[in-house]
Order: structure tokens, then sequence, then C-alpha cells
């Protein structure tokens, strides 16, 4: 746990045009900053920084938040680790709140884990460097597989002598607990207690995490010998999470954003070889085949997964079912495959860097279509295997949140199927009948003659005046300029005025208290209350206090309204001007022109409602109601007379 003030602190250092600045290239246009998006694919930026209010907004696909926000969308960090993350960028100590025996347990293993991994790479790579056996071993064997000295370095491989215990007597003797050594996956112990390497006789991969730092290696045997398995990994540790690990990611990422596309290849030479083409944006699933938190790390770089296969089509089939889950996280699956006896690692080496791109982007294609095509021509001429087969796509399909993109995929799967278009729609909604009701804890079986065709929905009494624009532009007032102190000219009774200086929104409050108005919307009525309850407090609140709020609706709203194209009002917050006098009687100009506007729509809206309800109202009751209305229309005359605006009566 970290301390509350020392959160606000590193929040206030936070700028979010550095941070930001720190992934994106970020060019300044007056107030604010501009660059391409990170989160989508983009040619043209649309991507805003705006620093006085501390936050980021992209126009084209709509993410938007605070430094803290980036970094938990954008680096895959929790919100722990972006304080974190903030704290050491900016050089601010954290002091932690006590923690629990179990947590600083786990802390100081997670260190010491930690440390043993760096210095584990750093005596492997030496021992590949610099011995005659890693030189004889483990450096010509990487050479063989044609890697450059210059990728070697790059990667960190290393080597680990084949003498049995070589690794485990210099880390003891450099002072390391056999116990962490054990937990780090270096060394297992026989039964009287002498340790041996768990990786003597292999070459290897270092995991690296996100940051670059080891979190776990991947070892190969150089051995002949199909009595060993040629790969080892590291165990699972307070560090290392198989399920949540891609091997590469480091290198990557940065190559993942700019292409918007990521390769995912099967193994560590995989990764290495393509690296050395040319092709950077490659990770490998590191000894598990692909995981949901694997997928929702890749979405968090890149639209696009581009799956690079070299199994024969059993093989192939197999993996398809893992990969449906890639398509409920909503990513676009690509597939290569390369020529019979080819893997990537192979044609990356016996073609030219052009070429392996040329046969990458040639050769995708979509996973569905893909998985279509397998299958069909899999099934032949029988029609049991074909009906299966149909239903087998129609499942993946439905797996796609995208209704628009789901429906795509229908019209080409009718075309590659030659099945009709709206049997594969209701076929689908079978499947995803089913699925919906295992959602809600039922058996999944489809009750057809249960299910009653849906109500129509009930009429509104009245439409919708359209009171809600009127309602997001004093929302967004109030965010914008709510702390700014303006004059009031009160009129007394000895016909005079008097003015007092008070904040917009106390000015806003007053009116609205006045009419006894309060926000229709929902969200916005919630913002609105709680802006008025911190400031009867005397807490101070402004424009960047929503836009980093905790609660992730009125953050994501504070973001919108408060970015809205507006030229002159965006301006005032955007030069932290001091506003002169004529500036303060716009504000308060706008401010009643739009409380007026937004009563008069209210008003209306009130009026069309009566003029239903006097019509099927007894005569007793339409009396009343007729005094009620003719009191609105006059608040509606004096409004209008207000606005300037004619309304036929
Ligand atoms: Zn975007």
């Amino acid at each position: 746990m970290i301390a509350p003030h020392a959160i606000q602190q590193v929040k206030e250092a936070a700028r979010v045009e550095e941070v930001v600045g720190e992934f994106v290239a970020l060019k300044r246009k007056g107030p604010r900053f501009l660059g391409l998006c990170p989160f989508h694919n983009e040619k043209t930026p649309s991507f805003n920084v705006s620093p006085n209010l501390g936050i980021y907004k992209c126009f084209g696909c709509g993410e938007a938040g605070d430094s803290i926000t980036f970094l938990t969308k954008h680096e895959h960090l929790s919100y722990v680790e972006a304080i974190k993350w903030l704290a050491k960028r900016y050089n601010i100590d954290l002091p932690e709140e006590e923690q629990s025996p179990e947590q600083q347990l786990e802390q100081s293993e997670r260190e010491s884990v930690a440390v043993v991994q760096q210095w584990a790479l750093n005596w492997s790579v030496e021992h590949l460097w610099t011995t005659d056996e890693g030189k004889r071993i483990g450096l010509s064997y990487f050479h063989e597989r044609g890697f450059s000295d210059a990728t070697i370095k790059t990667f960190q491989l290393g080597y680990v002598p084949e003498q049995g215990n070589a690794f485990a007597t210099a880390a003891i003797a450099n002072g390391f607990n056999p116990d962490v050594l054990e937990k780090a996956g270096w060394i297992k112990r026989r039964e009287d207690g002498t340790p041996w390497d768990f990786f003597s006789g292999r070459v290897t991969f270092p995991i690296l995490g996100l940051s670059g730092q080891p979190i776990g290696f991947g070892a190969r045997t150089l051995k002949s010998d199909k009595k060993f398995p040629k790969y080892f990994n590291s165990p699972e540790s307070v560090l290392y999470n198989k399920s949540r690990s891609l091997y590469g990611i480091h290198h990557a990422k940065k190559s993942i954003v700019e292409q918007a596309l990521c390769y995912l290849v099967e193994g560590y030479t995989d990764v290495i070889s393509l690296h050395q083409a040319g092709i950077t944006n490659v990770v490998a699933s590191s000894g598990t085949s692909l995981t949901e938190d694997q997928v929702r790390l890749i979405k968090r770089y890149a639209p696009t997964v581009s799956i690079l296969y070299d199994g024969d089509a059993a093989g192939m089939k197999a993996s398809l079912r893992g990969i449906d889950l890639v398509l409920k996280e909503g990513l676009n699956v690509k597939v290569v495959t390369f020529p019979e006896g080819e893997d990537p690692d192979s044609f990356a080496k016996s073609h030219s860097s052009s070429e392996v791109t040329a046969h990458l982007t040639d050769n995708a294609k979509d996973f569905l279509v893909f998985k279509a095509e397998l299958l069909m021509a899999d099934s032949g001429d029988d029609p049991v295997k074909k009906a299966a087969a149909i239903h087998e796509i129609v499942e993946s399909v439905s797996l796609v949140p995208d209704l628009v993109l789901r429906s795509l995929y229908i019209q080409q799967c009718s075309r590659l199927l030659q099945v009709n278009e709206q049997a594969l729609i209701s076929e689908m909604n079978k499947v995803l009948r089913k699925q919906y009701r295992k959602k809600l804890g039922g058996d999944g079986q489809v009750h057809e003659e249960v299910s009653r065709p849906e109500l129509a929905p009930a009429q509104p009494l009245f439409k919708d005046l359209g009171t809600l624009p009127r309602e997001r532009e004093l929302l967004r007032i109030l965010l914008a300029f709510g702390h700014m102190k303006i004059v009031v000219p009160f009129a007394t009774e000895e016909n005079t005025t008097v003015e007092e200086e008070m904040s917009l929104a106390e000015a806003m409050f007053d009116i609205l208290a006045t009419d006894d108005l309060l926000f229709d919307e929902p969200i916005f009525k919630e913002i609105y209350l709680d802006y008025r309850h911190a400031r009867n407090l005397g807490v101070e609140i402004n424009a960047t206090t929503y836009v980093s709020h905790l609660r992730e609706d009125w953050q994501k709203w504070a973001i919108d309204l408060l970015t809205e194209k507006h030229p002159l009002s965006q301006n005032w917050i955007e030069r932290h001007r001091i506003p002169t006098k004529r500036d303060t009687t716009d504000l308060l100009n706008t401010l009643t022109l739009e409380i007026d506007g937004w009563k008069l729509k209210k008003v209306m809206a009130l009026l069309e409602a009566l003029t239903f309800e006097i019509r099927d109202a007894t005569y007793e009751d339409a009396v009343i109601l007729m005094k009620k209305k003719r009191q609105y229309e006059l608040i509606r005359k004096s409004l209008a007379d207000l606005k300037g605006t004619v309304v036929p009566s």
C-alpha cells in the first residue's frame, strides 16, 4: 500500500506531456501537443495531450485519461505500478504503508529472485563469450544457427557449463541462498542436499519482463540424445508467470506499437531470426499455448496479431480452438503459413529481409477465412462433417465482439462455405443464445418453446425535446470554469445594484436552487451534486479534479466535456489566463443564457406532456392541469423573450 498523500504528490508532479512523450512522438501545437495515437492505427495525428488539464484524448478512437490511465493502458501496469513508475520518473520517495508479514515476505522474495536472475544472466553471458567451453559449444551453436554476434548480444544469450554444479558453486560462493537459487529455477538439490545446475550444458535464452529485467529463462540442450527434453524453462516464481509473459516483448513492444501489428511465433529462435531479418514486432508464447493474459498483453500494444504457423494441417487444426480466445478479446487475427518444410526461423535465414517481409504481408489470411477453408477442405463431400465444420466456424464468429465485423464475417463465410447467409445467421443466433444462457448460469440448453416474442418497447409519454445537449453544456461550463471568480450584480431594495464576487460554480448553484432545478441525466446529476457537496465543504475543485477521478465513468465524461471543440472557452482554460472584467461578464452571460435555454427546453417538454395528460384526464383533473399549463406557457413566453426567440403559442 502506498500512502494517499504520496499518491497525491506523484499525481501533482507528473506532467502528462512528459509521461506520454516517453512513448509517443508529440509535437507542440499551441497550448496542446499532438501525435499519432498509440491505441489505434492512424496516419494523421488525432491524439491530443493537454498539459493544463493533465489529460490526453484521441479524437479518433476515443481513448482518454490522465498520466496514470496512460501507463495502465499503454504499459500494461496496474494502478500501483503506475504510481511507482511515476515516482521513479520524478524522483519521489514513496513511503509504503505497513505491509502484512505475508506481503513483506513476498516482496523480499520477489526482490531476491530478481537479483538472482540478473546475476545469473550476467554469469551465463560471460560464460558464453569468455570460456573455452562456452565459445566452443555455445557460441558456435548460435553461429551455426546463423545468429550474428550483435543478435546474440541483443538477446543476451548465454551458456551454462556441462560440469554439473559450476553455477551452483559460483552462486553460493557469491553469497546467494540456495533456497532462493532453487526458487529462481537455477539449481535443484539431491536428497543429501547437494545442489546441481538445472541448466547445465545448455544455452540460455533469458525471458525479459516489459521493462527489460530478466524474469525467467529458457534453456536448450545441445545434445542430440532424445532422452532429454530439448528445452527446459524456469519454473514459475513470484517473478515469472508463464501465462502472462511473452518472449521478446521487451524488444518488440516499440515496433508493435509503430506498426500496429504483432507477429506471434512458437519458439525463441523464431523470434530471434525474424528480429535479425529486420522484423522486430515479434513475440513468442514461451512454453505454453496462447493464454488470455497474453492476448490482453498484445492488445495493449496493437489491434492486430498475425500468427505464423509452421505446422502441418493436422497440427494447425488442433491449435485452431486456442485461437478462438483471441477473437473473444476483439483482436484482429491473421494467419501466415509457410511452404512445406519451412518454419519462420528457417525461412528468415534462407530469404532476404524484403522477401520475408513480402511473404508475411502477402500471405496473411484472415483467421476465420483460414479456419473455414481448412475445415471445409477436411470435410470434403461428407455432409455430416460439413455441418459440423459450419457449426464450428459459426461458433468462432459468434465470439467476435464487434457486431459489424461479425456480420461481415457471416457474409464472407456464406460465400466460402456456400451456405445461405440467413441460415448462418440463425445458426449463430442459436449459439449466441446458448452462450447467453450459460452466462446466466443456466444449463446452456436452448428451450425454443418457452421463449416468448419480445414485447414492443413502451411508447414514451412525450418525445425527448433535447434537454441533454443543454445539460451537457451546463456541466461543461461548471467543470471548466466553476472555479473562476466572476462578479455578479444584485438588485437592492433601493433599486440600485451591488456587485458581489463569487465563483461561477456558486452563481450556478444559486440560480439552479432558486428554481429548484436539477440535471435529468443521472450521471450529470451525480457529478453536479458531488461538485456542489465538495464546494460546500470548502474543498478546492477545478477542471482537473474530475479528469483524474477514480470513478471511471465520471472521468470519461469529464474528459469528453472538457475536450469538446469549443474554441472560445477552451482557450481560456488552456492559456490559464486571468479573466478580465469583461470575460467574467461574458461568463455570467453565457451561464445565464445556457440555463435559460435549458429551462425553455424543460418547460416545452413539460407542456407537451401536459397536453397528453389533459387529453386523457377527467374533467376535474383537466381543469387543474389547464391552469398548470397556462403557468408554464407564461414561463415559456418570458424565457423565449429573454432569448429573443419567437415561439409559436
Ligand atoms: Zn486513437
